[in-house]
């Protein structure tokens, strides 16, 4: 039996300043430094990101962006770069997050070159995926999600899906306070994982971590994580505030 080491990832999304960054990572850290059974990151907003890494410098907390450009270098105005990533110390990326879905239009086509641009540079993807509140009501959850996955992680092989941790994330259940139940998500989450065994194999599939967002909270994390195909969780708003982030950590293992 394969034991996957959870992951507590925080989107910290467009909130926070320098010095508001420097005050919460300094936090956290100071939290979550003793859960050595968890493996604990931060998405800072790109401008950020240095100052972060800083205070995190030497510890085991790794520091992500919320986003990757699909192109290597030179003239796209307002993208950064996977190298610029690793540059500032940067070990994740977000990738396909709802928001840029939604609010960029990104596409599945897209999110994979992402996914692909993110590996080639030695980042951790995080791949999030996701129904909309009209495609569950539509009982369209499991058609959506398959095409997320079938088209974000094509063209990988087993090796580079080692490198690969997936989300899901629930669009209605985003900042909303309307939580998946904990058999939503395990509902989900095994059925991303049966995918994962037809796309890579099983050994593959056994080994990936699939991470559960939405409105997770200190209070229903528990439980989430609990379900046998949840490894972790990627947090928006409770990732502002140490103490809840930190619970969550707890939450997660030891
Ligand atoms: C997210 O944006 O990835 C997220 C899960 O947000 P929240 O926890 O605020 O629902």
């Amino acid at each position: 039996m394969v034991s996957r080491k959870p992951l507590v990832a925080g989107n910290w999304k467009m909130n926070l300043d320098v010095e508001g960054a420097r005050t919460l990572a300094r936090e956290v850290l100071d939290r979550v430094s003793r859960f050595r059974g968890v493996e604990v990151a931060v998405c800072p907003p790109f401008v950020l990101i240095p100052e972060v890494v800083r205070v995190m410098e030497g510890s085991a907390v790794g520091v992500g962006g919320q986003d990757v450009s699909t192109e290597v270098k030179g003239a796209f105005t307002g993208e950064i770069s996977g190298d610029q990533l690793v540059s500032v110390g940067c070990r994740y990326a977000i990738v396909g997050h709802s928001e840029r879905r939604q609010y960029h239009f990104e596409s599945d086509e897209l999110i994979s070159a992402k996914v692909k641009r993110a590996l080639a540079v030695g980042l951790t993807p995080i791949f999030c995926v996701g129904e909309r509140k009209d495609e569950r009501v539509a009982g369209r959850t499991f058609e959506r999600v398959e095409r997320q996955v079938t088209v974000g992680l094509a063209g990988l092989d087993a090796a580079a899906m080692a490198s690969v941790v997936v989300a899901y994330e629930p669009v209605w259940a985003i900042g909303t306070g309307d939580v998946a139940t904990p058999a939503q998500a395990q509902e989900v989450h095994e059925f991303i994982r049966g995918l994962l065994v037809r796309m890579f194999g099983q050994e593959t599939a056994a080994a990936t971590r699939i991470l559960y967002g939405g409105s997770v909270t200190a209070e229903n994390a528990g439980e989430l994580m609990g379900q046998s195909d949840v490894d972790g969780a990627l947090v928006g708003g409770a990732s502002l505030k140490s103490a809840s982030f930190g619970a969550i950590v707890e939450a997660a293992g030891v």
